[in-house]
């Protein structure tokens, strides 16, 4: 059996050789070399990919299916063995660089000609590398998105997988969770309707609807995000067209002066929502923290008072559970009590800490979490699914 396969190898050896040297490249060749795949394709895959373009694969090629598989299986194999490298241990978690210095390490350029499939592949190793003093030559790419999205996700993240980064913003690399990410890319569908999607639809349906049992909304309604910033956004105008349904008619000058509180510690997110929902971002005020980096309820309740005093209408209180930096988490009940006697909108913006109510052990960090009207929860923070991941829901089933 070994003697049979030297054998053969030896022949396709050679029969690539002449051919690379005759650049003469059949997809009926390719064909054997397909079927020898496991102990040459590594060998000559380069060479194999070098006269094939863009225009080789399906479907812009009728007979593509072979060039198709080929490149698609390098592209898998690139990226299981980046996988491998980067749970190796012995290599740094973080090796930081500045922009200007990759600037100069990287080709970023877009070439006006066309490039080989195998350019694409260095091109995707090159993205990989860390120590890119290592490529001789500077790569050049056509496929921008492709470069682009392997780029950014894989290279400004580069140890990411590795077995000693943890942190509650993001984990290290899910396997199961990146097997779906390729899935979903390969059905490369969007949520239109049923018709178009009729799994992911019914999918995202589950998901949701479990994740809000988890929380304790028996009924309500979610939406996927882009990110837990625009879930806090879609939160804040949730709320505004529930307690103010003329807002959605006669405008932002038909309603009171509005307030919104959140503390000093939570994230930017919510001056920013302030700022784009046309609220102004001295209307959304920084509560005062006690030194655990909790919201301090009493002084909510001055701050609101005080707000009244001036003529304004206080309407949503956003209290974070699981701060972005100190990881504190604001007492929702003495909140939520406020938020009923002022008729306030409660959400809590669980971004991370989220993921507590999964645990038997410190779920009851979010004690009354089913009293808010809304939570932001990304399941990309500390359960572990790739980026992005975010999801806002609530409590009521809310229609315009
Ligand atoms: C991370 C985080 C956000 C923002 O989530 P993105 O998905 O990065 O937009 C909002 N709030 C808190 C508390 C967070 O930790």
């Amino acid at each position: 059996m070994e003697r049979y396969h030297k054998n053969t190898i030896i022949k396709c050896q050679s029969f690539a050789l002449h051919c690379i040297l005759k650049k003469q490249f059949e997809v009926s060749f390719l064909k054997i070399m397909l079927r020898f795949k496991k102990l040459i394709l590594l060998k000559y895959q380069k060479q194999l990919l070098i006269d094939f373009f863009i225009s080789d694969l399906l479907p812009l090629k009728d007979s593509g299916y072979q060039v198709t598989r080929e490149f698609l299986l390098s592209v898998v194999e690139i990226l299981i063995d980046f996988i491998k490298k980067s749970n190796d241990r012995s290599t740094k978690v973080v090796d930081f660089h500045q922009p200007d210095q990759l600037m100069q390490v990287f080709d970023f350029s877009i070439p006006e000609d066309p490039q080989n499939l195998d350019q694409l592949l260095v091109d995707c190793k090159d993205a990989l590398k860390y120590q890119v003093k290592t490529v001789d030559s500077c790569p050049s790419h056509d496929l921008l998105c492709f470069f682009v999205a392997i780029h950014f996700i894989l290279y400004s993240h580069i140890y990411k997988a590795h077995p000693h980064y943890f942190n509650q913003l993001s984990c290290g690399l899910d396997i199961v969770s990146l097997a779906g990410e390729w899935l979903t890319a390969t059905a490369n569908t969007n949520m239109f309707t049923y018709e178009i999607a009729p799994i992911f639809i019914l999918m995202e349906h589950f998901i949701l609807k479990k994740m809000r049992e988890v929380i304790g909304f028996p009924n309500g309604d979610s939406i996927l995000a882009p990110g837990g910033a625009i879930s806090n956004m879609y939160a804040i105008l949730v709320a505004r067209h529930t307690m103010f349904p003329e807002y959605k008619c006669k405008g932002l000058k038909a309603l009171p002066q509005m307030v919104l509180y959140t503390s000093e510690h939570s994230h930017y997110s919510v001056k920013g929502a302030g700022a784009t929902c046309g609220f102004g971002t001295d209307n959304v005020i920084e509560v005062p923290c006690d030194v655990n980096g909790r919201m301090i309820p009493e002084e909510l309740e001055r701050l609101v008072k005080e707000a009244y005093a001036k003529g304004h209408r206080p309407f949503f209180v956003n209290c974070t559970c699981g701060t972005t930096v100190l990881g504190a988490f604001d007492p929702i009940n003495p909140l939520a009590d406020i938020c009923e006697k002022y008729n306030m909108w409660l959400h809590i913006d669980a971004a991370w800490g989220g993921g507590c109510l999964l645990s038997p052990k410190h779920r009851n960090k979010l004690n009354g979490v089913e009293r808010a009207r809304s939570i932001t929860w990304n399941p990309h923070k500390l359960m572990g699914s790739l980026l992005q991941c975010s999801t806002v829901h609530f409590r009521e089933n809310v229609t315009f």
